[in-house]
């Protein structure tokens, strides 16, 4: 069996670590950072299927997710839809499912080097899933943090402002803890002030702003990521990229760890036939982006079209005038982007 070298160990990388490790497949996982830690993202998924955690020998560590069934939107400080979930979003901390994962990695016997950021050289057997593209230039800004007192109602909430969006989760199933998690454009933000708070307040959500002033906020939850861009990261093409290094779904979907975890289902078998000898590296490199590029082109596409409507002024009052005369078509979307 030949060996596998996985760098990055988010979501795609440990959970192709796991189904290859079920296979007999020695692998490798380079991780730049270490385990547990807070990582911007909603945390829930949306889209994920039984049989694709079933594949990649992960439904055990889903076992006891929360289910989301139901969301609630607002435009600036007016709620303007309410619908249930086509299918129930899995909800779990980062800081849980990242460290779940890299324990059923070790326990399968996967060797993980931490603290150890490769470069994105190609070569045979190396399989790159180390995350976004860094493009300084980008004016995105994402920002998350774990917050008490903040009441959902067990709902998905998610908030649209000038240019932003912003999900509130909850994490407990009770909901005493709460998500917050939004992508913005970058600004100024007050020496000693809770950023979340201030690019709240820069996007026209004063009645969310003053939520979360008085909620408490776990100040070693939060963190912040820049300098990307969503969509096709642009890999290049004897590199085999999965996850984010391959595109980046818009994160109002709540479908990129879904993609995550696809992408290494739709790697797995082409990968098992280049370990065992039946198929060379480039066959299999090749065969594997086709595979994602039938699997995500269309999603994404629509994806990002939704996403420039809700950042520019005209889209949001066409989305603003479809919800609340009642024709937005919210489960056809929901089924189309997961
Ligand atoms: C604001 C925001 C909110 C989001 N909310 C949601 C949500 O609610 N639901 C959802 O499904 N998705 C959400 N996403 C997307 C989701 O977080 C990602 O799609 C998912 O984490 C991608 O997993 P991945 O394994 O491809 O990459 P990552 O999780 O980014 O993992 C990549 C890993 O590679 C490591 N690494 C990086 N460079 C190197 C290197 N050179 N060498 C070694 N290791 C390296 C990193 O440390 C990291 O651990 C959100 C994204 C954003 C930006």
């Amino acid at each position: 069996m030949k060996k596998i070298e996985i760098v990055g160990g988010g979501l795609a990388g440990l959970s192709l670590g796991i189904a290859l490790r079920r296979f007999g497949i020695p692998v490798l996982l380079r991780e730049a950072s270490t385990y547990p830690r807070h990582r911007v993202c909603g945390e829930f998924i949306n889209g994920v299927t039984e049989n694709t955690l079933e594949v990649l020998g992960i439904s055990q560590v889903f076992s006891d997710a929360l289910r989301h069934r139901s969301t609630r939107w607002w435009m600036g400080d007016r709620q303007i839809f309410e619908a249930p979930l086509s299918r129930p979003a899995l909800g779990m901390s980062r800081w849980e499912m990242d460290e779940r994962l890299r324990c059923v990695f070790e326990e399968e016997g996967g060797v993980l080097k931490t603290n150890d950021r490769a470069k994105p050289v190609p070569r045979e057997g190396l399989v790159w899933a180390a995350g976004r593209h860094l493009e300084r230039e980008s004016q995105l800004l994402g920002l998350k943090a774990h917050f008490e007192g903040l009441n959902v109602d067990g709902y998905l909430e998610m908030h649209i402002g000038e240019g932003s969006y912003i999900g509130l989760t909850p994490i407990t199933p009770d909901g005493s803890r709460v998500n917050v998690c939004g992508l913005f454009r970058k600004g100024k933000f007050r020496q000693g002030g809770n950023p979340i708070v201030d690019a709240l307040r820069q996007s026209g959500l004063e009645a969310l702003g003053d939520r979360l002033d008085s909620a408490s906020m776990d100040p070693g939850s939060l963190t912040g990521i820049s300098g990307f861009h969503l969509g096709s990261q642009g890999g290049k093409s004897d590199l085999c990229t999965l996850g984010d290094a391959e595109r980046m779904i818009p994160p109002f979907t709540g479908n990129g760890m879904s993609m995550a975890f696809e992408s290494a289902e739709c790697a797995l078998s082409h990968l098992l036939h280049y370990s065992s000898g039946d198929l060379s590296w480039a066959e299999a490199n090749e065969r594997i982006r086709h595979s994602l590029d039938e699997r995500f082109r269309s999603r994404v596409r629509l994806a990002l079209g939704l996403h420039r409507c809700l950042t520019n002024a005209v889209g949001r009052a066409i989305l603003r005038s479809a919800a609340c005369a009642g024709v937005l078509p919210f489960s056809w979307l929901h089924q189309k982007l997961s």
